[in-house]
């Protein structure tokens, strides 16, 4: 019951401000025992007051701790933030700047992107791909390797499949491979309706070929946007089936000879992040899990529901620091520790 980590937990509560309620429950006890002084008693009234109190907590800063170790030994609080990019541009690129292109508060520049991504792989950081997140985090069906305990997860996913994310963002990994020797990997969600296109109007978009070469290099993992970016919940039982099946449909056609264990459009992320329960009851038919945008960090120990994982929106004013310090905040992932036998 009382081990190392139990001894870790017990600083770590007097050390913190974990404390200070304990404290002020004392003052209230304190407050409630003065009147007692008035009793003929005084002196063992007194006596015992101060002791009780010092007991009560003395015990709460035991349980406290117990609930703490018990909490942290048996399942680990995994903390994993998820970011959610779409297209990538570069500022140095004028045919990617106004007057030839017009801005979006989604876009994010490849000179800030590159900036994240040279602090997270200097730091370790492990790169998951939405199946590393669901076997190792959500289904739990291996534990996590051994390489990776130390690490902190992140995941890095491009929303629509833009062009600019191959175009800007490819030169980034494969600078990021020759610097560090480290493999870096992109999530993309796609409509596969739109692959390819480009009208000179609106923005372009990667084609298949595109997503063939990125997954032959191993830096992107391609999943499901929905067919056609339609929002999911405004669509009739029947229609609902024929976007999501048409999307996994395509995706899979385009790298039908490359994905042996069929886990491209194992995963979605809704248009528009828009999902209810009648369109959740349709998804396991299709799908393992899927991403919403709800500007939190997948607590793996609290997710109730795999078709809302928690994902950070990404804008053109968040601030390659400020997704620093996010992602700071990711669990190291240690080691679970299992009950020895006597
Ligand atoms: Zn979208």
């Amino acid at each position: 019951m009382i081990n190392q980590k139990w001894i870790e937990n017990l600083i770590w509560v007097l050390s913190t401000k974990a404390t200070q309620p304990l404290f002020s429950i004392i003052d209230k006890l304190k407050l409630t025992i003065i009147p007692l002084r008035w009793y003929k008693d005084f002196f063992l009234i007194k006596f015992l007051g101060q002791w009780v109190g010092k007991l009560v907590y003395l015990s709460l800063i035991f349980i406290v701790t117990l609930g703490l170790t018990a909490a942290t030994v048996k399942s680990p609080s995994v903390k994993i933030p998820i970011f959610g990019f779409h297209d990538i541009i570069d500022l140095q690129n004028k045919a990617d700047l106004p007057p030839y292109r017009r801005l979006s508060d989604i876009d994010y520049t490849k000179q800030d992107l590159e900036k994240f991504i040279d602090y997270l792989v200097q730091k370790n950081y492990w790169f998951l791909s939405s199946q590393d997140l669901f076997i190792y985090f959500i289904n739990k069906s291996q534990p996590i390797p051994t390489e990776h305990i130390g690490q902190k997860p992140v995941m890095l996913t491009f929303d629509d499949g833009y062009k600019g994310v191959h175009k800007n963002g490819i030169p980034i990994l494969e600078r990021m491979e020759k610097k560090y020797a480290e493999k870096v990997k992109f999530v993309l969600f796609v409509n596969p309706k739109s692959l390819g296109f480009d009208n000179g109007k609106d923005l372009p978009h990667l084609s298949c070929q595109d997503l063939r070469e990125g997954y032959q290099k191993d830096f992107y993992d391609i999943q499901s946007h929905g067919f056609t970016h339609k929002k999911l919940t405004k669509l009739s039982s029947k229609e609902l089936d024929v976007e999501l099946y048409l999307a996994k449909l395509a995706l899979r056609k385009c790298t039908n000879d490359l994905d042996r264990n069929k886990i491209v459009a194992a995963h979605i992320a809704y248009p528009f992040g828009a999902i209810n329960t009648r369109v959740e009851r349709k998804l396991p038919k299709y799908h393992l899990t899927g991403f919403v945008y709800d500007d939190n960090f997948l607590r793996v120990n609290y997710l109730k529901n795999q078709f809302r994982i928690s994902r950070i929106t990404v804008g053109s004013h968040t601030s390659p620091y400020k997704l620093i310090r996010l992602a700071s905040r990711a669990s190291t992932l240690k080691k679970i520790s299992k009950s020895k036998k006597i």
